[in-house]
C-alpha cells in the first residue's frame, strides 16, 4: 500500500483523523497535543480534523478534554482561549486495552462516523507507547479494517534495543503498513536550526568548497542535558545513553553534517544521502571501542546549585551498569571526510543544557602574521540547536588602530530569535504537519535505523563483554575526565564555550 497525498496539498489543510495511542501519556500531553494545538491556532488543521486519544483510562471525551486543557495551560500558557476551545472540541478519547478486541470496534466506529458521502480522511496512527506494543496495535488496526492506503503510522523511539529487535519491530509494523506509510520520528530533525544547517550548506555557495577533509580539522557534536532520568528510570536503565541518544539523534546530526548534496532536498533524496553516510561509518573493532569510546555515569552532585542524587539512587538499582554519558570518536570512510574525526558526546546531569554542532576548520596553511600580537584561532562554525537556535562563525579580525597588526577573535552571529523576530515552532509542530501532509523527508527510513544499529552494536557488544563499568562523574560537571583525554590524545579539546 502506498500513501496518497493529503487532499488539497499545500493549498489547503488535509482532512484528518489523528489517533494518538498513549493519548493520556506524558508525550501526548506535553508535546503532541500542544504541537497540534499551536498548528490549529494558525489554521493549519482542516475544519473537520479530529484528534482521538486512546488509552486504558476510563475517561469520556469531556474528561479527556479537561485533562488536555490542563496540559495546554502548563505548556502553552499564553494560548488564546477561543483557539483552545475550538481545539478541545476536536478531541475524543477511546478507552481500550490493546490486547482486548472489544474496544477496537469502538475506535473503528468513531473513525467511520463521518458525514455520509465524504471520503475517509487521512488517518494518522501515532504510536506514543512502548515499542513492544507497536506490532499488536498495527495488527488490531488491520483486523478492524481501519487501515487504508491513506493511513500513516508514526513510530516514536526507541525502535528496538539492538539490530535484531529493531528488525522485529519494523517487520511487525511492516506487515500492515507499507514503508512509504511509516514515519519514524526523530524530533531533532524537526528543529529549525537543523533544517537551517541543510539550507546553509546547500543554498549558499561559500561553504561547499571548504566542507571537506582539506579544510575541516574535525567536527564535534554535543547533546548535554542538565536533567537526570526522572520518571523514565525503568526504561533508561535498560537502554543507556548510547541507545537512547547516540544511535538516533547524534548519528542523525552527523549525517546532516556529512552527507553529500542531494539532488533535491525532499523525500528520498535526503534519506538516500544520509544512509550513505551511515554505511560509510568506519566500524569499530573491540580495541577501537576500548580506545575511542568513553562511558560514564553520574554520581551525586550539584546542578544549578541544588544537590541531586546519583543515577543509581535515582533509578534504585545500586549495582547498575548503565551509562548516562557517552563520548566517542567516529570516522566517515569516504572521499570527502577521510581522516576527519567526528567527536560525539551526550550525557545527563551535565553542567548545562546544550545541543550544538561545532565544525572546526584547519589553521591557515601559511602564517602571514607571525609577529603580530593577539590570537589567530582556527575558524569555527557553531550551530546551536538548544537552548537558543542559531549559528555563530568564529573568525579572526584586525583590531582597529595604528601601530602594527593585532589579531582578535570575532564572530558573525545568526540568532534565529533576533533575526526573524517570530516564534520558533517546536520541532513536533513541523513534524506532525509533515505526517499529515505525507512528507517523509525529515523521518528516518527503515534502512537508516538499521544501519545506525549496525554501527552501534559492536560498541554495545564490547561494553557488555568487559568487566569495566562506566566511569563516575559528579552531577553538574562536563562528564568524566577520560572524555577530555579522548581529544587531548589527538591534540584537540572540546569546545566548552562559544566565545
Ligand atoms: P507514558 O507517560 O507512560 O504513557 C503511556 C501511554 O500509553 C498512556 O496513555 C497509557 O495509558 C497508554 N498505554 C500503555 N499501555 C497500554 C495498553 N496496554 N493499552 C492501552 N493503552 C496503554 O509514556 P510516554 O512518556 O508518553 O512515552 C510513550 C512512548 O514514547 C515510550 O515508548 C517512550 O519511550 C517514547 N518517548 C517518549 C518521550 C517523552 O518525552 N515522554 C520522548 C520520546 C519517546 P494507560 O496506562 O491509561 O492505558
Amino acid at each position: 500500500m502506498s500513501p496518497t497525498p493529503a487532499p488539497g496539498g499545500p493549498a489547503g489543510p488535509a482532512s484528518c483523523d489523528f489517533v494518538v495511542f498513549g493519548g493520556t501519556g506524558d508525550l501526548a500531553l506535553r508535546k503532541l497535543l500542544p504541537a497540534l494545538f499551536l498548528r490549529d491556532a494558525e489554521d493549519q488543521l482542516a475544519d473537520d480534523a479530529r484528534i482521538i486519544g486512546v488509552s486504558r483510562a476510563d475517561v469520556d471525551d469531556a474528561a479527556y478534554r479537561a485533562g488536555a486543557r490542563a496540559g495546554l495551560a502548563d505548556h502553552v500558557p499564553d494560548a488564546d482561549p477561543v483557539a483552545v476551545d475550538r481545539f478541545l472540541g476536536r478531541l475524543h478519547h477511546v478507552p481500550l486495552e490493546f490486547d482486548d478486541a472489544e474496544g477496537w470496534h469502538l475506535l473503528h466506529g468513531l473513525l467511520k462516523n463521518r458525514p455520509l458521502g465524504e471520503p475517509d480522511p487521512v488517518r494518522v496512527f501515532y504510536l506514543a507507547v512502548a515499542p513492544s506494543l507497536f506490532g499488536l496495535i498495527c495488527e488490531r488496526l488491520e483486523q478492524v479494517g481501519a487501515v487504508d492506503e491513506r493511513s500513516r503510522v508514526v513510530m516514536e523511539k526507541p525502535i528496538g534495543h539492538d539490530l535484531e529487535s529493531a528488525r522485529a519491530v519494523n517487520d511487525a509494523v511492516g506487515r500492515v503498513f507499507d514503508e512509504s506509510q511509516v514515519f519514524r520520528i526523530d524530533h531533532y530533525l524537526g528543529k529549525e536550526s537543523v533544517q537551517n544547517l541543510l539550507v546553509t550548506r546547500f543554498a549558499n555557495t561559500f561553504l561547499e568548497p571548504v566542507w571537506n577533509a582539506h579544510w575541516i580539522d574535525h567536527v564535534q557534536i554535543t547533546v548535554a542535558e542538565s536533567l537526570g532520568v526522572g520518571s523514565r528510570g525503568g526504561y533508561y536503565d535498560r537502554a543507556g545513553a548510547l541507545r537512547d541518544m547516540v544511535q538516533n539523534h547524534l548519528l542523525q546530526l552527523l549525517c546532516l553534517v556529512a552527507m553529500e548534496p542531494p539532488t533535491v532536498a525532499s523525500r528520498e533524496d535526503v534519506r538516500d544521502e544520509k544512509l550513505k553516510v551511515l554505511k560509510a561509518l568506519k566500524p569499530l573493532t573491540a580495541a577501537e571501542v576500548d580506545r575511542d569510546t568513553v562511558r560514564g555515569r553520574y554520581g551525586a552532585g550539584l546542578v544549578d546549585g541544588e544537590p541531586v542524587a546519583s543515577y543509581a539512587e535515582e533509578v534504585g538499582v545500586p549495582d547498575t551498569r548503565t551509562e548516562t554519558y557517552v563520548a566517542l570518536k567516529a570516522e566517515v570512510n569516504n572521499w570527502r571526510w577521510a581522516g576527519v574525526p567526528f567527536y560525539l558526546r551526550t550525557g545527563k546531569r551535565m553542567d548545562r543544557r546544550l545541543s550544538e554542532i561545532v565544525v572546526v576548520f584547519k589553521q591557515p596553511p601559511h602564517a602571514m602574521f607571525p609577529h603580530s600580537e593577539g590570537v589567530n584561532e582556527a575558524n569555527r562554525l557553531h550551530i546551536h540547536l538548544q537552548p537558543d537556535e542559531g549559528m555563530r562563525m568564529h573568525m579572526t579580525a584586525k583590531e582597529p588602530g595604528p601601530g602594527g597588526i593585532r589579531l582578535r577573535p570575532v564572530s558573525l552571529d545568526l540568532s534565529y530569535a533576533a533575526t526573524f523576530e517570530q516564534r520558533l515552532p517546536d520541532a513536533y509542530e513541523r513534524l506532525l504537519m509533515d505526517v499529515i501532509r505525507g512528507n517523509p523527508t525529515l523521518f528516518m527510513r527503515r534502512d537508516e535505523v538499521e544501519a545506525a544499529w549496525t554501527w552501534v552494536e559492536p560498541i554495545l557488544d564490547r561494553w557488555a563483554s568487559t568487566p569495566e563499568r562506566p566511569r563516575k562523574y559528579p552531577a553538574g560537571t562536563t562528564g568524566p575526565t577520560a572524555a577530555a583525554t579522548l581529544l587531548e590524545r589527538d591534540g584537540r579539546a572540546w569546545q566548552e564555550t562559544d566565545q
